[in-house]
Formats: C-alpha cells, sequence, structure tokens
C-alpha cells in the first residue's frame, strides 16, 4: 500500500543546541511489514468512524464512468465544510456512513468495493495508509502503526523485539539542522528498553527528562541540551536514581480512580463499539464492581488482580507494554507532540509526557482489570484485544488527551508525586480479598445461549460515586 508522509512535517524549534552526537534517524521498519489480513479482521476499520477522502482521491471518484459503485459514491460521498470553500487536505470530503456506522462501500465479505473494482490506487490516502502513521521531525520520515488496528496491534505487541528489524536508517537522508532532537529520541527509546528499572520507573524518568528540558527551553535551567541528555543518560546508567525511585509513593485506591474517570470520558460518547464494552465488562468485573461495591472494595480487588494476574503475565511478557510505548513514542512524535512540531512552535515535552502517562495509566488499568477477571487464563490476546478496543476510542476522541490532561492537572496528579502514584503498582502480601470465581458470568445470557446482548453489569450506572482523588504535594526528585 502507498505510504503518504504528513503534510504537516516541520522542524521542531525548541531550544536551539549544537550536536549532541552523530544524528541517529530513527525509522522503525515493523509498520511497513505490516499486513492487511481483510475479511479475516476481527474488527473492521471501515466501522464507526468517518472517513476522510482528499481532494485528489474526490476528482477520481468524480471522473468514475456510470456504473453500481460510482452511483454509490456520488450517495455517500459529502463534502466537508473545507471542501465547500475550495480547500485542500485530507478532510475535502468525507464517506457518510450507513445507520449502522459501517462504510456503505464495504462488501458482505467485509472488503472494500472500491479496491476490489479500482485497485488499491484508488483509495483514498486514508485508508490506504491506515494503519500506518507516518510522522515527521526535521525533516526526517517515522512510521508507527495505530493499534485501533488488531492486526497492527498483534504486530507491536507480541514482538519480542519490536526494532529487531531496524529502527536506524541512512543517515545521509537526515537532513535537520538540529540533530539533537534524534539523540533525544534516541534516549527515550533506550529509557524505554532499559529493564534496569521497572517500567513505571522508566515512565516516570521519562517525565523528569521532559520536565528538565522545557526548563532549559525556558532559559530556566542552565544546561545545553546535549549535555543535559549525556548527563541524563550517565545517570540513569549508573543507578543511583533507584532509591528515589523507590521511595516514591504509591496508591492503588487513587489510580483506580483516575483510571475510572479516564475510562468514564471514553465510555460518555454515542458510539462506544461492543469490542470496548467487552472490554470494559471484563474490567469492570475483575475489580468486583457491582451495586454494592465501594471505592475501597474496588481497589481492594483492583490490588488483588495486579498482584495475582497482571504482575505474573507482564513478568513473563515484559516486552508487550514496552512495544506499545515505543510504538506511542513514534506514533505521537513524543516528546515533541503534534503541535511542538509545527514550524516556530515551543514543544512543551512535560504536557506532551502527561498525555503519554495517562494513555499509558489508563491502558495499564484495564489491563489490571482484565487480567483481574481471566486470572490464570488471562493471555497476550485478551492484551491486543484491551489495547486495540481502547485505543480505538481514544485515537477517535478528538479531545480524549486534552481531557485525560486537565483531569491529572486539576487533580493534583501531573507532579511527581502524583505521577508516581498513577504509574506505580506495589504487591501486597496482606491477605486479598476473596476472588470471584473465573466461572461467573460476565454478560447476561443472549437469546437461545448465543452471544450475550449486554453486560450484566452497567458499564457505568452502577459504578459508586467516587471522590476526588487528593491533591498530591510535588517534592523529590521531580
Ligand atoms: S482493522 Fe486492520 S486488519 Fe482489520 S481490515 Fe482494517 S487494516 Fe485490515
Amino acid at each position: 500500500m502507498q505510504i503518504n508522509p504528513d503534510a504537516a512535517s516541520a522542524r521542531c524549534s525548541g531550544p536551539q543546541e549544537r550536536r549532541l552526537a552523530e544524528p541517529i534517524f530513527i525509522r522503525p521498519a515493523y509498520a511497513e511489514q505490516f499486513r492487511c489480513i481483510g475479511s479475516e479482521c476481527e474488527d473492521t476499520c471501515c466501522q464507526g468512524w468517518s472517513v476522510p477522502i482528499d481532494r485528489a482521491t474526490y476528482r477520481k471518484y468524480k471522473d468514475l464512468p456510470s456504473s453500481l459503485l460510482r452511483a454509490q459514491l456520488d450517495s455517500c460521498l459529502v463534502l466537508s465544510p473545507a471542501g465547500k470553500e475550495g480547500l485542500n487536505g485530507e478532510t475535502f470530503a468525507k464517506i457518510r456512513m450507513t445507520g449502522s456506522n459501517q462504510c456503505p462501500l464495504l462488501t458482505e465479505n467485509r472488503l472494500c468495493r472500491i479496491q476490489l473494482e479500482q485497485g488499491e490506487a484508488f483509495l483514498s490516502e486514508a485508508c490506504a495508509s491506515y494503519p500506518r502513521v507516518v510522522t515527521s521531525i526535521g525533516g526526517v520520515a517515522e512510521m508507527a502503526l495505530a493499534l485501533s488496528c488488531p492486526e497492527a496491534a498483534r504486530q507491536v505487541l507480541l514482538a519480542e523485539d519490536l526494532l529487531a528489524a531496524g529502527h536506524g536508517g541512512d543517515e545521509g537522508e537526515t537532513s535537520t539542522e538540529e540533530p539533537w532532537l534524534f539523540g533525544l529520541r534516541d534516549v527515550v527509546v533506550g529509557l524505554i528498553r532499559n529493564r534496569d528499572y521497572p517500567l513505571w520507573q522508566r515512565v516516570f524518568l521519562m517525565g523528569i527528562l521532559c520536565r528538565r528540558l522545557d526548563a532549559i527551553g525556558r532559559g530556566e535551567f542552565a544546561r545545553s541540551v546535549p549535555g543535559f541528555l549525556a548527563e541524563f543518560e550517565a545517570t540513569v546508567a549508573s543507578g543511583s536514581l533507584h532509591g528515589a525511585l523507590d521511595a516514591l509513593p504509591a496508591d492503588g485506591s487513587a489510580q483506580l480512580d483516575v483510571v475510572l474517570r479516564l475510562a468514564g470520558m471514553l465510555l460518555h460518547r454515542s458510539n462506544v463499539r461492543q469490542r470496548f464494552v467487552d472490554c470494559i465488562g471484563a474490567f469492570t468485573a475483575g475489580i468486583g464492581n457491582g451495586p454494592e461495591a465501594t471505592l475501597e472494595s474496588l481497589a481492594a480487588h483492583y490490588q488483588d488482580a495486579h498482584d495475582r494476574s497482571y504482575e505474573p503475565f507482564f513478568e513473563r511478557h515484559p516486552h508487550m507494554l514496552e512495544n506499545y510505548l515505543l510504538n506511542t513514542v513514534f506514533r505521537w512524535r513524543f516528546p515533541f507532540g503534534r503541535e511542538g512540531t509545527r514550524a516556530g512552535a515551543q514543544p512543551q515535552m512535560t504536557r506532551e509526557f502527561v498525555r503519554l502517562a495517562a494513555q499509558f495509566a489508563l491502558i495499564k488499568g484495564l489491563l489490571i482489570g482484565v487480567a483481574g477477571f481471566h486470572g490464570e487464563k488471562f493471555t497476550a490476546e485478551h492484551v491486543v484485544h484491551t489495547v486495540q478496543a481502547a485505543t480505538k476510542h481514544f485515537d477517535h476522541h478528538p479531545e480524549f488527551l486534552n481531557l485525560a490532561h486537565d483531569l491529572l492537572a486539576e487533580s493534583g496528579l501531573d507532579g511527581a508525586r502524583g505521577l508516581a502514584v498513577l504509574l506505580r503498582n506495589t504487591k501486597l502480601t496482606a491477605a486479598a480479598p476473596a476472588a470471584r470465581p473465573a466461572s461467573d458470568p460476565v454478560y447476561a445470557p443472549g437469546p437461545a445461549g448465543g452471544r450475550p446482548e449486554r453486560p450484566v453489569l452497567p458499564l457505568t450506572a452502577s459504578m459508586p460515586p467516587l471522590p476526588h482523588p487528593r491533591p498530591m504535594r510535588r517534592r523529590g526528585v521531580w
């Protein structure tokens, strides 16, 4: 399939620094290996959101001779307001979905009629490239996968070494005038893969890195970026931060509170897909939700799910969440962010970190509940399902990441101790609450014993009113 570089590429104009080292051209190869599995797919990318049509593709469709396909296209193509004004762009027009929120051009076999009849060259930019996402930093293209596609989620999460196929490139292609951008990217990638630290500490250290870089950018921290990066890497490698990191607080109850609030943001939308409903059903059952539940009882089950199911599984499969983070870094141009790579913009790396931490905390929290529900039968496929279903919702909730950032900031959880609470889980030795039998039904039986129609546990109605998280004071290693 054709890959279309992001037209909005621009150089980061953050703190001006000289070279840290030779530029590292990062272009993960894993995304190029993606192959759509078509009708074998358990979900479809042709349902649940509008399909943007770029201007050139719109013209091609309008130039097709009379046919059933042309008539179908005429009836479902809608010019976007920008398109009517004659502006160009990927969203020049869109395909109007059917009443069941599905692309009208999807055949009974769940194949694309445009591709079947006209070939891949007739697909719009968005359809041809999905789930590959190409972004640009400093004039260098990077490619990641949107984990809203189940096959992409499998490819990313299940890879023992996601970057084994290469994450470097031809340095001759590197045109950036600020090669420290890639030095920074290399530090972030190295940190995520550094198993000398528990994963939550690696994420936390990314926050320290971002906060310091923002301070350098504002002139509040007298270091050069290359000098600071070298110092940061040396400090991490020395292990001298272990003591301070180990002393950071954990609070499962406050963490669960935030996870519930973040999940609630996604559920309070009209277009909630069945796969996400399934995921939330397993999560809520896994944390013992029900009419009598309190935050304390939910937190006790959450802790138990973490200790008995989540942690043992991820100790055996540490690459899965590392890969999730690596792909997120490439996908969202972390730590520069979409806005931070626009020409003339000043990156807000701390803000980007809080957004990443919120995504990670939500995914981890959901996985703890889902692991608790499945117990010893929790598998990698449950991880893929949970990550894919949640990603599909927050990727298509235009305000989710901003709202998540605001939630953490308003709750005082965007500082060091608050983020530690959000990221850290500790294992309790105290007696765990009675585990719900794995055979308990989560769903009401469907008609004639068929597929269940709805969860026994209403998704949000039965959630008990939750207290606002306590503000956390900022101090310590931040
Ligand atoms: S979601 Fe992924 S695997 Fe499924 S049809 Fe779309 S691109 Fe193919």
